[in-house]
């Protein structure tokens, strides 16, 4: 068993790196500050042990007021406190912990370089649109904390972990809530995978046997994307395969991804004998519109090319940020 920490729970002002360091930052209460957020600037949830020792675990960064973006960070950290829990693949998840449907299996691997790809990719947005979306970062890393499960399977019943957790959701509804003044709007969440033959995977909550049924539209209810296909701004068929599908766009910029236009079924034995295929996980269904509301949310898995190497990154970055500003004109302007 590990020792359970008494936990202050307070909102912390990134005036310091997000990195493990003795305490000495201001502090203001979480609670006081959801409602004034400024555009542009960072905020921190810091996870603390009784010792004063701490780590900056959750950032959230402001999007502008008009934008309609949020992307999401939820596993892609490289922090490990000492005083908090690592887990385990013995741990059994409670089953009346989760509400929307999320069967996935415990990983203690990172999705490496994924925090810094939704950093980049908000920093090309802005610099390209001149709107930066709102991004949530989990800085801790997936063995302490895996902020794409529910509570008990993230955190695994350690306090620091379990705040972490409330404060990373928090923070996405904070977004939310900013972003549906503007009427509705995308949340997409970053992740990498690990697939052979690579290829970037988009996921929208539907299994990789819908693909291949002649009506997509059937699907629609259980998407991520329902409220995209409810407000008649496109049809499943649209959003999977379609010209302006974000599997296509990638695709066309550099990026082969499925579902799209020209691989339209993600599990096709002929193209992907692999059979594997990440359709959407926790926060795709708890932060789409699958289950309520105007904002719509999908998954990327990027492979490993598009992603690991410092160096050809940033070319990555400007392509994919082209890709998610050609979807936003489309549907969200
Ligand atoms: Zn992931």
């Amino acid at each position: 068993m590990f020792k359970k920490i008494t936990v202050i729970a307070v909102l912390m002002f990134a005036f310091c790196i997000p990195k493990i360091q003795a305490k000495n930052c201001e502090n203001v209460l979480f609670q006081d500050s959801v409602k004034r957020y400024e555009p542009g600037k960072s905020y921190v949830f810091k996870v603390n042990a009784a010792s004063g020792e701490y780590a900056n675990a959750i950032e959230y960064i402001a999007g502008d007021v008009k934008s309609k973006l949020i992307l999401t960070s939820p596993h892609g950290g490289d922090l490990k406190p000492e005083f908090m829990h690592t887990r385990t693949k013995e741990f059994v998840a409670k089953t009346d912990d989760n509400d929307f449907g999320d069967t996935e299996s415990f990983s203690g691997i990172s999705d490496s370089k994924t925090l810094e790809l939704t950093m980049e990719l908000a920093d090309e947005i802005k610099r390209t649109t001149g709107l930066r979306p709102h991004i949530i970062l989990n800085h801790l890393h997936r063995s302490k904390l895996d902020a794409n499960r529910a509570m008990s399977l993230a955190s695994q019943g350690d306090e620091n972990a379990e705040a972490a957790w409330k404060a990373f959701h928090q923070y996405i509804d904070d977004a939310k809530q900013q972003v549906a003044k503007n009427g509705d709007g995308l949340l997409l969440d970053i992740h990498g995978n690990a697939h052979r033959p690579q290829r970037t995977e988009v996921g929208l909550l539907l299994k990789g046997k819908d693909f291949t049924n002649e009506n997509l539209e059937q699907f629609a209810d259980k998407s991520s994307v329902k409220a995209m296909v409810k407000s008649g701004k496109a049809t499943m068929a649209d959003l999977v395969k379609g010209d302006y599908a974000l599997g296509t766009l990638l695709s066309n910029n550099g990026v082969l991804a499925t579902p799209s236009k020209s691989n339209p079924d993600p599990i096709d034995a002929q193209v992907f004998p692999d059979g594997r295929y990440f359709n959407g996980g926790y926060n795709t269904a708890r932060h789409g519109s699958r289950f309520s509301g105007n904002i719509s949310a999908i998954q990327l898995e990027f492979n490993g090319d598009v992603r690991m190497n410092d160096k050809t990154r940033p070319g990555y970055v400007k392509s994919i940020s082209k890709v998610i500003s050609q979807f936003m004109t489309k549907y969200f302007n």
